[in-house]
């Protein structure tokens, strides 16, 4: 009997969305299990260009241009020293993708999973994965349920026909993928999951209208304020609104004031940093302030016998530089081509993901080498250093652009990155 699914991926998340429909497009045949209804709020809104490889080839690319405002690049602006410097795309070594998007993720999410389903993926939204089944170390199954209406979501008519609301089932496949995002539903159960320690920030953050931006083709530039006490992002969308949030240190979030609102907070927050009230002068808040602590962590196996990790559900490294969606996508796309080859060999075993999990390794290192030296200080003085080598420049634009995966050929500028900003990675016992 064959198997009605190649693969079983858990979370409909960019990651999900994108490897079912990577899979459906080297003709395998996936299921994903989607917990929530979409749309529904996410955070990571600001792309990376060189997600658009994938865009591209999975016939994306006009739906995301028809709907979401483009992003050139990526201006830096400091508190304390009043310095700006803004890095455009279209300066990195290769500039074949000049631009990448801001995306409200309600909406981007959704198109991205529609997407996966028009190429023939079965996706069960309002469905949540409890548990991966496995036989002695290989994975070859998941129990699942759709979820009640008290749940919070409303599962279509056509799921709660396959299942009782209340009733768990099991589904197998040779591949399980786990794409839970920050939930790590296996990582977790499995204890290979650390925290980055010296990454423990906290972020807060909301939607506005009437936020400055940048002028022309520079509008839909992220605009990133470093402050004494941490970072902000703006992110503009297309039309009115503005992502706005704060990614700050935990001595700041312990000067939060015993009953004082996450709003107040918030404007405490804006009001320590001269770029951010700047910007912010006249803008009207239109979503209640979120928060989000101790984000950054990581997971020291990606892959085992029958099952991988894509996405945060394989680690999260801090979003300074706007990688995570972009590691989702690729990692995603990659996971695909390792998937669909390893089922053609007749080898699921961990074996055959090796140069998935190498490939995803290298690319997260290269960042959280990067993100480690600017919170010590010394990346953060090359980033607006005033006699800045054009070199230097096109290095830093092409790792702001994600242009990290290559595993032919390592570009030297990615090698001289790593050894010079090596990734302090947590030791696992
Ligand atoms: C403060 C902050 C700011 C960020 N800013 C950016 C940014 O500007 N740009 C960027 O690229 N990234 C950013 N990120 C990171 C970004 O949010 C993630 O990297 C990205 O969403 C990862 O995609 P994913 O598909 O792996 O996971 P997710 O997008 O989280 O998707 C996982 C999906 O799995 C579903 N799920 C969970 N558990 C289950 C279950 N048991 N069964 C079924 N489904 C389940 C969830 O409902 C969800 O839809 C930011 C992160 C943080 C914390």
């Amino acid at each position: 009997m064959t198997d009605r699914w190649d693969a079983i991926i858990l979370g409909g998340g960019p990651g999900g969305s994108t490897l079912a429909a990577s899979l459906a497009k080297l003709g395998r045949r996936s299921l994903v299990l989607e917990r929530e209804t979409f749309p529904r709020f996410h955070i990571g809104e600001s792309l990376l260009p060189r997600s658009r490889e994938v865009f591209e080839r999975l016939g994306l690319d006009e739906k995301l241009d028809a709907r979401f405002l483009r992003k050139y690049g990526a201006r830096f602006l400091c508190s304390s020293t009043r310095r700006t410097r803004t890095y455009s795309f279209a300066d990195a070594f290769d500039p074949k993708f000049e631009f990448a998007y801001q995306v409200e993720r309600d909406v981007f999410d959704q198109l991205l999973l529609r997407h996966a389903a028009e190429l023939g993926a079965e996706v069960r939204e309002s469905w949540e994965a409890v548990e991966v089944l496995f036989d002695g170390s290989r994975a070859v199954g998941v129990r699942a349920r759709p979820r009640a209406r008290s749940e919070g979501a409303a599962p279509d008519a056509a799921s709660a026909a396959r299942a009782g609301a209340s009733d768990v089932v099991e589904l197998r496949a040779p591949i399980i993928v786990d794409a839970t995002g920050r939930d790590t539903l296996l990582a977790s159960r499995l204890r290979r999951k650390a925290q980055l320690a010296e990454l423990d920030k906290t972020a807060l953050f909301a939607h506005y209208e009437g936020v400055v931006r940048e002028e022309g083709i520079h509008q839909g530039n992220i605009q990133l304020v470093i402050f004494d006490h941490g970072w902000f992002w703006f992110i503009p969308f297309r039309g009115a609104v503005t992502s706005v949030g704060a990614v700050v240190s935990s001595s700041w979030i312990r000067s939060r004031r015993r009953g004082e609102s996450l709003d107040h907070f918030f404007d405490r927050t804006v009001a320590e940093s001269s770029w951010a009230r700047e910007l912010l002068a006249g803008a009207r808040r239109v979503r209640p302030v979120g928060a989000l602590a101790d984000f950054s962590y990581r997971i020291d196996q990606l892959a085992g016998d029958g099952w991988l990790f894509v996405g945060d559900a394989g680690g999260f490294l801090d979003p300074l530089f706007s990688t995570g969606a972009h590691l989702a996508i690729k990692g995603a796309d990659l996971a695909a081509t390792a998937i669909h080859r390893a089922l053609e060999a007749g080898d699921t075993s961990r074996a055959a993901f090796a140069s998935y999990e190498a490939e995803v390794r290298y690319a997260v290192d290269l960042f959280l080498g990067v993100v480690q030296g600017f919170y010590k200080g010394h990346f953060r003085e090359t980033l607006f250093e005033p006699n800045q080598r054009p070199t230097m420049r096109k290095l830093i634009t092409s790792m702001l652009a994600g242009d990290v995966f290559h595993a032919e050929k390592r570009p030297q500028w990615a090698s001289f990155l790593r050894q010079y900003y090596p990734a302090e990675v947590p030791t696992f016992t």
